[in-house]
């Protein structure tokens, strides 16, 4: 896109210069017709890569592009070449044509350095332009274009290798950063053993939902749940399994918290909740007993349990109600799980 615009400002000066210079290598007329297209390839480019930013342009598509732009450009040089031949002495004409092949050079270079063959492909037929027709117009010396074409070259190639290692690096680095901030956002509010919220994630819902729910009065409820005998089953099959068993709750209370709002978290150690916005007492009972049918469809071993051979849970439910903090409504959770516990564990207790 920029070698596109620099094309069409440099035919703006090109027709600016001609116009103004009375001595110039061709007529107004001749400038016009010879620049017309380029003006119009590069046009094209303007709306092709300006209209369709976000679309990706294959290699052919721009291969073909430059390829005509450069062509377009070709005809022109020549054309300043040939007749700036027949007008003057001292090779005035040369040393403008290569002036201006050195600008487009330099202009494809610099807009084209990401990609060496695409940069190469641009820049080697016009330097091998600049060199011939310094051939035609001085043969008795090809040293001085031979070894302009191949130092340019030579400092192209490597000036692009020096650049490219540059970019490159920096943008690993971004990428490193960008991978970095993701990693430790998810480690601030992700759980790293079960994949589910942490409780600083929970805490932060937790509130703003209260917040909503004085707004709007809609309900909302929490379910704290703790595993039954979860010790004994560490101390029976290893801490391996019981880190397993959580792992597989937290997939289960994840796949019940299926509204958008639900929110399912590892409040810590084998307890978890789950804040149900829009829920009343009897919409969280629904769900603290999917939770029970849903644990006892999984079959999870429990070896040492009082209550048989699967893992259980007793959870406590509650509803918020006006005026409560989230202290006050976790801790009532709280007293119901414990009630759920004294009262024979596998169970929820609501109030
Ligand atoms: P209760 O039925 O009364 O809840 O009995 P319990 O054994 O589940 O109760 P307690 O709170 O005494 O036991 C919780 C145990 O959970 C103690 C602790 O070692 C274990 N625990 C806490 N976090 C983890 C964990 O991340 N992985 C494993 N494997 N165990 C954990
Ligand atoms: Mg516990
Ligand atoms: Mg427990």
């Amino acid at each position: 896109m920029w070698a596109t615009l620099i094309s069409l400002f440099l035919s703006v000066v090109f027709l600016a210069n001609t116009k103004m210079n009375s001595t110039s290598l061709l007529s107004l007329h001749q400038a016009t017709v010879f620049l017309a297209p380029i003006v119009i390839i590069a046009s094209i480019g303007t709306v092709m890569f300006g209209l369709f930013k976000g679309i990706e342009v294959s290699n052919k598509v721009l291969f073909l592009y430059l390829f005509t732009l450069e062509v377009t450009w070709f005809f022109l040089l020549w054309k300043l070449f040939e007749n700036g031949g027949e007008m003057y002495a001292e090779h005035a004409a040369l040393t403008g044509v290569e002036s201006l092949v050195d600008v487009l050079v330099l202009t494809l270079a610099i807009a084209l350095f990401p990609d060496r063959r695409v940069m190469l492909a641009a820049v080697f037929p016009l330097m091998l332009f600049s060199f011939f027709i310094r051939l035609i117009e001085i043969p008795s010396n090809p040293l001085f274009p031979a070894t302009k074409l191949f130092c340019i070259l030579a400092i192209l190639v490597t000036g692009q290798k020096v650049l490219y290692s540059w970019f490159k690096k920096a943008i690993v680095r971004d990428v490193e950063k960008q991978y970095l901030l993701t990693q430790f956002r998810r480690m601030a509010l992700v759980d790293g053993l079960t994949n589910i919220s942490n409780r600083r994630h929970f805490d932060e819902i937790l509130s703003q939902e209260i917040r909503a729910s004085e707004r709007n009065n809609h309900p909302l409820s929490l379910i704290l749940i703790d595993v039954d005998y979860f010790k004994r089953l560490n101390d029976s099959a290893g801490h391996q399994v019981g880190d397993e068993c959580l792992v597989a709750l937290a997939k289960v209370l994840s796949g019940i918290c299926h509204r958008p709002r639900d929110l399912a978290a590892r409040y810590g150690g084998e307890e978890f909740v789950l804040l149900l916005p829009d829920t009343d007492l009897s919409g969280s009972c629904q769900v603290a007993q999917n939770v029970r049918d849903k644990l006892a469809a999984i079959k999870l071993d429990h070896p040492d349990s009082e209550l048989g051979n699967y893992i259980t849970v007793s959870q406590g439910v509650s509803q918020w109600r006006e005026g409560m903090s989230a202290d006050d409504f976790i801790s009532e959770a709280d007293k119901l799980l414990y009630s759920a516990k004294s009262t024979g564990r596998d169970r929820y207790v609501e109030g």
